[in-house]
């Protein structure tokens, strides 16, 4: 990456984090000390994702969207909000910078996403994903959500009381 005030070619990364569909990096000429910011695009298109049978396939956005839509089917989600998601698992993938992801990676990533995002859509796509076998490890997961907050309105078979009386954990 050439700088754009003295023309050395190679700088060091000071900062890289994912905005939307990329990377933005600080960066800084090794020859003249100067600051630039850069953004690039993520490409994904040559990442495999290893399954859990270790077979390998080319990653497919597509597929990781349909995925997400269908957990997100008939809520309440601002529009483009699932596209967001994808875009933000794109550029935190390409910065890790790996040529191989494990799905079960790609799929904490998703979930991680989706609990900030909504909570139904998360323990819809977390049934599917952790294939939980029975009806504990379901409840088990609801009261970890429970145990953190905004869940009241979210959730209305957990009684209000559950998770809003001070100084309870
Ligand atoms: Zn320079």
């Amino acid at each position: 990456m050439q700088c754009p005030y003295c023309g050395y070619d190679d700088s060091k990364v000071a900062d890289s984090r994912s905005v939307s569909q990329g990377i933005r990096r600080r960066r800084q000429c090794l020859e003249c000390g100067a600051r630039f910011t850069t953004y690039e695009r993520v490409d994904n298109s040559s990442m495999a994702i290893v399954k859990k049978d270790k077979r390998r396939e080319a990653y497919d956005r597509k597929k990781l969207l349909r995925g997400i839509q269908k957990a997100c089917e008939k809520r309440p989600l601002p529009t483009g909000a699932v596209e967001k998601l994808v875009d933000d698992i794109e550029s935190e993938l390409h910065l890790m910078g790996r040529s191989e992801v494990p799905s079960s990676m790609v799929g904490e990533m998703v979930m991680e996403r989706l609990l900030k995002l909504d909570h139904i859509a998360y323990i819809r796509f977390a049934s599917v994903y952790r294939a939980f076998t029975d009806i504990g490890s379901l409840k088990k997961e609801v009261d970890t959500i429970a145990a953190g907050h905004e869940l009241a309105s979210q959730l209305p078979l957990i009684s209000r009381e559950d998770f809003s009386s001070p100084g309870k954990k």
